[in-house]
């Protein structure tokens, strides 16, 4: 037995088996040239960043075109940081947004051949692999306390040294087999680290899809690959876990770029083939004329949760993510008249380098496209399911009036030329509210907005006209005529032209009766077109809130 054997079999004792086993029980994938494997591998932190999504959506999107794999691996071994729960969590709003895997972890369950899908599940590959690299002198058990680590980094700052645990600043690394052994025995607390032979003199090129070759200096960190929890590092877990599940590109943060150099030389060290690497441009924003990274702490926008509880579409993320990954995307969706982006072949090289902006008036412009696509009936169901979570006084109103509403909605909608006015689904109580008894009765309150430059009787005298005449089986370009007729008989201008024309003549124009009929209807200057707010709010409503109004006037 040679001596790393020894000391292999003291630190893992329960692993007989090797990483040819390991081979053999998750053999190559059977799938047609060219199908990428790709995958998610969130950390449960009970926050989806926007970031992340965009990721989870460009993987599953190169796993989608490709008739690949798209699975999720749950990655839970920084148990400090995990918030529990987070995971189904996760999943949950992956699932709102379309990001539904091949395979992977599910929640409660898993599927696939090549799980387990959750890193603390894990433990007995990750055992099997360190075992063999120890074997063969490529890990090696560190005794260092926190204090010896601080005094190395001191140190190295001194002395304007590179900061890490490598080299002669390796304390471990070299330390007698049998001595390592008895400080094991003696109960000593460790972490076990990977035996670098790099050389950070030396550069090391390796190709991203999207920004090709890059040069950096290789790894000559020996990393901790093992925890004194016993849970592996990020590091090795991607070598593992990447290489035994498979994945034919590595799709993640840009934040990684950095530390591939490790990837590397783990991937070298265990013989395993280096998948494809694409790092993603980072989602940032302009701050104080600066760009910085979406901030988990200050900006809203950095949850996921956030575009879920305003009320963003699904569609409207999607689409938006998808005009960031590719510059053409957009282009695309007004030549092609289509927001679909699975339709849209995705490609690695349309990608930009650097991070990329968020930009919320663009999300807005892509949204309101959207939502005025979608059928009133369509547009209904999805506010009445949206509300009943996030605003129930909306969803009071709502639930059980479903002809009204969808009436409503349906205001300008479909058509040539359709109203794009809501931008998310909490855009739209507030434009519509008017229609109901109750917020119409709080909004007039404390009186109507009517033009202070008109006499008031004149006012009482155009509305109690129009209830009067107002023919409600007239259609709109008819019934905009009829408003006319009703302005020259109260002394205003059928239109403004011949208003400005002659001033001395009239009292105002068209538009200025107009007006008045909408500020008594809505109580407000703005609102969705006034023939078909009268429409649906039926004559009798009509008349009961011109009376109402004229009574203010008075
Ligand atoms: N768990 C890592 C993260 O959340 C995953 C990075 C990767 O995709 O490899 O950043």
């Amino acid at each position: 037995m040679n001596k790393y054997e020894k000391l292999a079999n003291i630190i893992f004792p329960d692993v007989t088996e090797t990483i040819d086993d390991l081979e053999k029980r998750y053999p190559a994938r059977n799938l047609p040239e060219g199908a990428e494997v790709t995958r998610f591998a969130p950390s449960p932190t009970g926050f989806l960043h926007l970031g992340s999504l965009f990721t989870s959506m460009v993987a599953r999107k190169v796993a989608f075109d490709t008739k690949g794999v798209f699975y999720i691996r749950l990655e839970d071994t920084d148990t400090k940081r995990e918030v529990s729960g987070s995971g189904k969590d996760l999943l949950v709003q992956l699932n709102h947004f379309g990001v539904t895997p091949d395979e992977g972890y599910l929640g409660d369950e898993e599927s696939g051949e090549y799980g387990p899908y959750k890193q603390s599940d894990r433990e007995h590959l990750y055992r099997t692999v360190i075992k063999s690299l120890m074997l063969r002198g490529r890990a090696y058990p560190c005794f260092c306390t926190a204090e010896e680590l601080d005094e190395i980094r001191k140190e190295q700052e001194a002395n304007k040294e590179i900061p890490g645990y490598y080299g002669k600043f390796a304390k471990y690394r070299d330390l007698d087999v049998d001595e390592a052994i008895a400080r094991i025995q003696n109960g000593d607390k460790y972490v076990i680290r990977f035996r670098s032979e790099g050389d950070h003199n030396n550069k090391v090129t390796f190709h991203d899809e999207i920004r090709g070759d890059i040069a950096i200096a290789q790894n000559d960190q020996d990393i901790v690959i093992l925890k004194g929890d016993g849970l592996p590092t990020y590091h090795f877990a991607h070598a593992c876990d990447d290489h035994f599940m498979r994945t034919t590109t590595v799709i993640r943060g840009e934040e990684w770029i950095s530390s591939t150099p490790i990837h590397l030389d783990l991937f070298e060290a265990l013989g395993f083939k280096l998948p494809k690497y694409a790092h993603l441009p980072v989602i940032m924003k302009i701050d104080n004329g600066s760009r910085r990274k979406l901030s988990k702490r200050k900006d809203p926008e950095a949850s996921v949760a956030h575009f879920i509880e305003v009320g963003f579409p699904v569609e409207s993320l999607q689409v938006y993510l998808m005009s960031i990954a590719n510059s053409n995307f957009e282009e695309w969706t007004a030549s092609s008249n289509s927001f679909n982006p699975d339709e849209f072949k995705f490609s690695f090289s349309k990608m930009s380098l650097d991070g990329v902006l968020f930009d919320q008036d663009k999300l807005n412009f892509f949204s309101k496209e959207l939502i005025a696509r979608f059928t009133a009936e369509d547009l209904y169901s999805r506010i009445l399911e949206w509300s009943e979570k996030f605003d129930h006084e909306f969803y009071n109103q709502i639930k059980d009036k479903k002809d009204y509403v969808t009436a409503i909605l349906n205001i300008e909608r479909g058509g040539e030329k359709p109203r794009k006015d809501y931008a998310k689904y909490s855009d739209i109580y507030p434009i519509i509210r008017f229609f109901f008894n109750d917020q119409y009765e709080e909004i007039t309150a404390n009186g109507y907005p009517f033009n202070e430059l008109m006499n008031k009787t004149v006012i009482a005298e155009v509305l109690k006209d129009f209830a009067q005449s107002n023919d409600y089986s007239l259609g709109s370009d008819v019934w905009f005529g009829s408003v006319k007729e009703l302005s020259t008989r109260h002394q205003f201008a059928e239109n403004n032209k011949m208003y400005k024309a002659n001033k001395e003549a009239y009292l105002g124009h068209s538009g200025d009766v107009a007006e008045m009929i909408r500020v008594a209807l809505t109580g407000s200057k703005n609102s969705p077109n006034l023939y078909f707010v009268i429409q649906i709010l039926g004559k009798e409503e009509v008349n009961r809130r011109i009376n109402k109004a004229i009574e203010k006037l008075s």
